[in-house]
């Protein structure tokens, strides 16, 4: 059997969640928006009632969930959201790091094409940006700062309640994408002072399809969103369009599941963790980012002397790994993320990504190891 390592990039749905996805397709099919008969009214109920649950997990108001596809349009929807209100009062700067996904990269370039100026603070090999450079760089006319929760190829966690604390009474919107950290690290979340959290399902064992952007009021004030799409109304006019019940229904299981059983699922990762570091000690692997702060079920290395695609050929129909974050492996580009970090060539050029969960059956080691030194 071969051993899916490769969490990060997503996981497999949870049969509680899969039943839970299949009775709303196949029985309970109202349209939320349906409000003249009973099969639309059980619909609105169960968005309301999943709205709550997330809404709950990070300390915020129902009415601030808006559903979304994914992180990847939670992330266009705070960044380029914002675009309009710092053009309308001037405040064009923005405060983000280099090792952001690109899905925070790429809508930020776009702003930066129409004048804003972006800031991408750099970091060292610790992988976790430093709290003071981001504060440093923060002026009165920055209109955000964007900061993710964990890497995704890392797993390092950023340190947001630094960033958080220090930025106060600023007026800058702070947006955290904790794709990676939600359901696993709720915690910073929680924090009043973070305005905007892309969320995702399909990484906490939900859907594929769905995820959510929690937009934090400042008192009565809403952040100064303006929707990228415009058509049925649908989330407050942010997210227009019919929404997926079934998956939000799914994706409002996963995070209450993830919730409930953090403690077990934590001691289940941190096991798996030794037992990947000690059976791969024999092939002396550089271990990439300061493991202090890293996500107890993530492992970015390199073998010495060896490329990643080999080391996966070699592993083939025993562990699946990556060799970088599952959008950037497809087009053969060096990892932006340890490059940012100060990680040699060589070594990049040989990262493999590790990622498991609490149900990640053992892995034959022995013979993962056995396959690499037949390599050299
Ligand atoms: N942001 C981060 C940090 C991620 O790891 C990912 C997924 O790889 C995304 C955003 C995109 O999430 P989604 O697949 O839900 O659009």
């Amino acid at each position: 059997m071969t051993i899916y390592l490769d969490h990060n990039a997503t996981t497999p749905v949870d049969k509680r969640v899969a039943d839970e996805i299949m009775h709303h397709f196949l029985e309970e099919y109202g349209n939320a928006g349906s409000r003249t008969h009973e099969h639309g009214q059980n619909a609105a109920r169960v968005v309301n009632q999943a709205r709550a649950t997330i809404a709950a997990t990070l300390d915020a108001r129902d009415d601030e969930v808006i559903f979304t596809s994914g992180a990847t349009e939670a992330d266009n929807i705070a960044l380029l959201g914002l675009g309009p209100e710092g053009q309308r009062t001037g405040r064009r700067h923005i405060v983000s790091t280099a090792i952001e996904h690109k899905a925070v990269l790429e809508p930020l370039q776009r702003l930066a094409d129409s004048g804003f100026e972006v800031e991408l603070i750099r970091l060292g090999v610790s992988g976790r940006v430093a709290a003071e450079d981001v504060l440093a760089a923060v002026r009165a006319d920055t209109l955000l700062v964007s900061v993710m929760a964990a890497n995704n190829e890392t797993g390092v966690i950023q340190p947001l309640e630094q960033i958080s604390e220090g930025l106060g009474g600023h007026d800058a919107y702070l947006h955290v994408d904790a794709a990676q950290t939600y359901g696993k690290k709720n915690e910073p979340l929680r924090d009043h002072r973070v305005d905007l959290i892309s969320l995702s399902a399909h990484k906490v064992f939900g859907p594929k399809g769905v995820g959510a952007l929690i937009a934090r009021r400042r008192g009565y004030r809403r952040p100064p969103l303006t929707p990228l799409t415009v058509g049925g109304g649908q989330e407050r006019g942010l997210r227009p369009g019919t929404l997926p019940v079934p998956l939000i229904a799914g994706f409002a299981l996963a995070a209450e599941l993830a919730d409930k059983e953090h403690p077990e699922r934590l001691a289940a990762c941190q096991a798996y963790r030794d037992e990947v570091l000690a059976g791969l000690a024999p092939l002396s692997p550089l271990v990439h980012g300061d493991q202090d702060y890293c996500l107890p079920h993530v492992l970015n290395i390199s073998l010495p002397g060896l490329d990643s695609e080999a080391v996966m050929v070699a592993w083939r129909g025993l562990i699946e790994v990556s060799n970088g974050s599952a959008c950037t492996s497809a087009s053969y580009e060096p990892s932006h993320v340890l490059a940012a970090m100060d990680v040699p060539e060589e070594q990049i050029l040989g990262a493999l990504r590790l990622s498991w969960s609490h149900l990640t059956p053992p892995a034959d080691w022995a013979d993962a190891v056995a396959r690499v030194r037949a390599l050299v």
